[in-house]
């Protein structure tokens, strides 16, 4: 019954750089964002230190174990 939904990813185009390609994507102008993707409730798509400035909410990697 207690099964943790399996996490499932996808990418979202990062707001910081629209795509172009920034130290926050990777360089990759996209990020993994936990699916469905969301934009970041803080800044709304903005970027602020929440969505580690990709505008998106439940960014992989930096808030996950
Ligand atoms: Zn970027
Ligand atoms: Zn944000």
């Amino acid at each position: 019954m207690e099964t943790p939904p399996s996490k499932c990813y996808e990418k979202a185009r990062c707001n910081h750089c629209e795509g172009a390609g920034c130290i926050y994507c990777d360089k990759t102008g996209y990020v993994l964002v936990q699916a469905p993707a969301c934009k970041c409730r803080h800044c709304e798509g903005d970027g602020c230190i929440y969505c580690g400035f990709t505008g998106w909410a439940g960014l992989k990697g930096k808030y996950d174990e």
